[in-house]
């Protein structure tokens, strides 16, 4: 395989609800759940029907054809989102695949050529495509791909920032609303609907990257709907395919109208085998009210980590069950390693914050093994400096 990214940290073989098991035995906690994509853990009877049925029924037809699954899955997610009687749907089959789509939108709402310009976050991420990562606002991971799609800016994130960028030259604001690959950061309180408020009155389009937060696990369907703002577009992916690969733009209003016939397109996207098993994921996710769980699982979660009263934990960000641990020293790398060696499946977002982000389908029994495993991890990293 390409040498893109580190070693591989353990080769796995099967899963079963939230625990995983490698070549050799080992078995893990996943808090990880695939960097927030398998929403109901692993092997769930839902998916695995899903897949089956549909596989048996019809896999793949070219986008000359509509399926049931795919018009049954724009209808949920135009339900879901809120966009309503105008929201519209494409699909494709990763996050950069729809933040891709979501950029292409941003240069359709140009006003006549007026508006040349999209702003995003310093630290966003968005995608490794050459688009995506045009909007991606790290330097690291953009250092030798220049140059990129242009007219790109990263602002800081502030609301005064914003205010001193927002013009009638800007085509669209694109941002997540917890950044995730950055360390969990949280926007500052009233941001939202501040970006809300100036992209109306300037005319540029809110587009809201829901590729980590969406799918229930802020503990609302979006995370967009804890500010109680409505964007213009949202871009899902990850959690609503619960491992199948799946992305998807969602417009909302006017902005449904900006795209026509033969402007974008994707040969898998929309296919019935991977919308058929999203739908069924997303049914699971209403029915068994895993937004609900999400929500108090994650309160619980960030109450034990606190509680734990380990020096290395400085405190916990993020919403529901995309929680960043903020460490007191640089030591992340060190503690997701020796959570793995405890049997547990972190992340190390960044030098000094481990992420998690489990299966929503996480309960007390979970729990307990998540405490048991990350105490004995943050006592192994602890322990040479005492
Ligand atoms: C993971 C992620 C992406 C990219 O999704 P891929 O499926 O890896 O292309 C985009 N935006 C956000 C916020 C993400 O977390």
């Amino acid at each position: 395989m390409m040498r893109t990214l580190g070693m591989p940290l353990a080769k796995l073989e099967r899963g079963e609800g939230c625990w995983v098991e490698d070549d050799e035995g080992n078995r893990y906690l996943d808090f990880l759940a695939g960097i927030a994509v398998n929403s109901l853990g692993h092997a769930h009877p839902v998916f695995v029907e899903a897949v089956s049925r549909q596989a048996a029924t019809l896999a793949h037809v070219s986008n000359y054809f509509a399926t049931a699954p795919a018009l049954e899955l724009a209808d949920r997610l135009v339900r879901l989102s809120g966009a309503g009687e105008s929201g519209r749907v494409w699909f494709g089959n990763s996050g950069a695949e729809a933040n891709e789509a979501a950029f292409k939108l941003a240069r359709l709402n140009n006003s006549g050529g007026a508006r040349t310009r999209v702003l995003a976050l310093v630290d966003a991420f968005h995608g490794r495509t050459m688009g995506s990562l045009a909007l991606t606002g790290k330097p690291a991971m953009r250092d030798g791909f220049e140059p990129l799609p242009g007219g790109v800016q990263h602002l800081p994130s502030t609301i005064e920032a914003l205010e001193a960028e927002m013009d009638e030259s800007v085509a669209a604001l694109i941002l997540e609303p917890i950044k995730g690959e950055a360390g969990v950061l949280d926007l500052p309180d009233g941001y939202l609907q501040a970006a809300r408020d100036l992209t109306r009155r300037h005319g540029a389009l809110l587009i809201i990257d829901e590729v980590q937060t969406g799918a229930g696990r802020t503990g609302a369907w979006f995370a967009f709907q804890h500010a109680g703002i409505v964007p213009d577009a949202i871009t899902v992916a990850k959690g609503i395919g619960g491992g199948i690969p799946i992305g998807a733009l969602v417009t909302f209003g006017d902005a449904s109208e900006l795209y026509s016939k033969g402007q974008h397109g994707s040969t898998f996207g929309g296919n019935p085998l991977a919308t058929a098993v999203a739908g069924a994921v997303l049914d699971e996710i209403e029915r068994a009210d895993l937004v609900g769980n999400a929500a108090r699982r994650g309160v619980e979660l960030r109450e034990r980590v606190l509680a734990m009263g380990s020096p290395l934990v400085g405190g916990v960000r993020g919403r529901g069950l995309l929680v960043g641990i903020a460490l007191t020293e640089p030591v992340a790398p060190a503690l997701s390693a020796a959570a793995l060696d405890a049997g547990l499946i972190v992340n190390a977002a960044n030098d000094s914050t481990i992420r998690l982000a489990p299966p929503l389908i996480i309960g007390d029994g979970e729990l307990d093994e998540f405490e048991a495993r990350f105490a004995r991890a943050l006592a192994t990293v602890s322990e040479p400096r005492r």
